[in-house]
C-alpha cells in the first residue's frame, strides 16, 4: 500500500533497525521502546489488521514472532517477554498494517499489568454464549 508507514519500512523506503527478515515476515525496532529490544513483527504483505490477514502470513507472524522473542530472551537475560496485537484504533492501534509488539520483561521493570474487574452473576456465560454464536 502506497501511503503506509510500515509497508514503506519494509520496502527500505522508511529506514528501520531490521532485527530478522523472511519471505513473509520483517521484524524491526519500535522507535519508541516500551522496554530497550521491543521489536514490531510485520507481515510483509499489507492488511489493516488480524482480521484481515490471510492464513499463511498470521502462521508466520507467529512463528517469527517466536523466534526474535527467544532472541531476546538470550541476548538481552530477559526475565519474560510480552506478545502484543493492537486492533483497530479503539484498542490503540495507530499503524494501521498489522503488526504484533514483541516486549522484553524484567524482574521490577515497573510495568504494571492491565487492571481487571468481576463479572456481575450471569454475567460470564452471557458474554461466552454470544461469543461462541458468533464464530
Ligand atoms: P500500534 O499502537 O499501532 O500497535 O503501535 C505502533 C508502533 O509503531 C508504536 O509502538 C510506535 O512506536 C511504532 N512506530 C511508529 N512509527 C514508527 C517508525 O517510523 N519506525 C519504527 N521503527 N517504529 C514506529
Ligand atoms: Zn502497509
Amino acid at each position: 500500500m502506497t501511503d503506509c508507514i510500515f509497508c514503506k519500512i519494509i520496502k527500505g523506503e522508511i529506514p528501520s533497525i531490521k532485527i530478522y527478515e523472511d519471505k513473509e515476515t520483517y521484524a524491526f525496532l519500535d522507535i519508541n521502546p516500551i522496554n530497550y529490544g521491543h521489536i514490531l513483527v510485520s507481515p510483509k504483505t499489507h492488511s489493516e489488521n488480524l482480521l484481515a490477514m490471510k492464513e499463511k502470513d498470521t502462521a508466520s507472524l507467529i512463528k517469527t514472532s517466536q523466534k526474535v522473542a527467544s532472541s531476546i530472551m538470550k541476548a538481552l537475560k530477559a526475565d519474560g517477554f510480552n506478545l502484543g496485537m493492537n486492533n483497530y484504533p479503539a484498542a490503540g492501534q495507530l499503524v494501521m498494517h498489522s503488526h504484533i509488539h514483541v516486549i522484553p520483561r524484567f524482574k521490577n521493570d515497573g510495568l504494571r499489568h492491565w487492571p481487571s474487574k468481576k463479572y456481575p452473576a450471569n454475567k460470564d456465560k452471557e458474554i461466552a454464549e454470544a461469543i461462541i454464536k458468533c464464530l
